[in-house]
């Protein structure tokens, strides 16, 4: 699998429809300084499902929407769009290509999209998990994050070994099915209670 293209509307500097198709190996992005290199990596992080207004160096998630700018007027959505090759099906999905799109409105509106079919950022979250892509995983190292994950506390640490090793979503059921357990274990004692109090 890999990263075979984004598509940017409306968000940050990319005003246009701006599509940027990258092929297998590695791709450099390279341009002046305030051209839009790291919107491109935001815009990934962002249709991962980032929640974070400051990560994405903003001050709230309107702020990724086009601003304006001296020759063009702001814009009401903003939209990003990333395309995988998935003909290795790494992505557990019938399709040989997966695009995922986040758009959010100034209404503070947001949608999520697997291959254009409306869906939750859950479904977007368990699909990448264990592949390394997700928004907290590996393949999106920051600058200053290698520092961060050599400086963080060792369970942090692990957590990238976990993703990497593919257990994080084992994990991630094994918590759903003990918050369910707990609560069947809660309602079974209110019903025990009223049966208690019809005897
Ligand atoms: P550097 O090489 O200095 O790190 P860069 O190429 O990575 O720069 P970015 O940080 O991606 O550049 O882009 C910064 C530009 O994006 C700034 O000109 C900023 O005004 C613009 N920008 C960011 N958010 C918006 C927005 N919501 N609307 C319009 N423009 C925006």
């Amino acid at each position: 699998m890999y990263l075979k293209g984004i598509e940017l509307a409306g968000f940050k500097s990319f005003a246009d429809r701006t599509a940027l198709e990258f092929g297998r190996g590695i791709t450099a992005v390279v341009g002046p300084n305030g051209s839009g290199k790291s919107n491109i990596s935001d815009g990934i992080r962002w249709v991962l499902g980032e929640q974070s207004a400051k990560s994405l160096r903003g001050g709230n998630m309107q702020d990724v929407i086009f601003a304006g700018s001296d020759a063009r007027k702001a814009v009401n959505f903003g939209e990003v769009s990333i395309t995988f090759d998935n003909s290795d099906k790494t992505l557990p999905l019938d399709f040989t290509e997966v695009t995922v799109t986040r758009r959010v409105h100034r209404s503070g509106e947001s949608e999520y999209l697997i291959n254009k079919q409306p869906c939750r950022l859950k479904d977007i979250t368990e699909l990448f998990m264990d592949t390394g892509i997700g928004k907290e995983a590996y393949s999106i190292i920051g600058q200053g994050r290698i520092e961060e994950i050599l400086s963080t506390r060792s369970e942090d640490r692990r957590g990238i070994f976990e993703e990497a090793s593919g257990i994080v979503k084992y994990k991630a059921r094994k918590k759903e099915a003990q918050k369910k357990l707990e609560d069947t274990e809660a309602n079974l004692l209110r019903i025990n209670d009223l049966v208690v109090e019809l005897e």
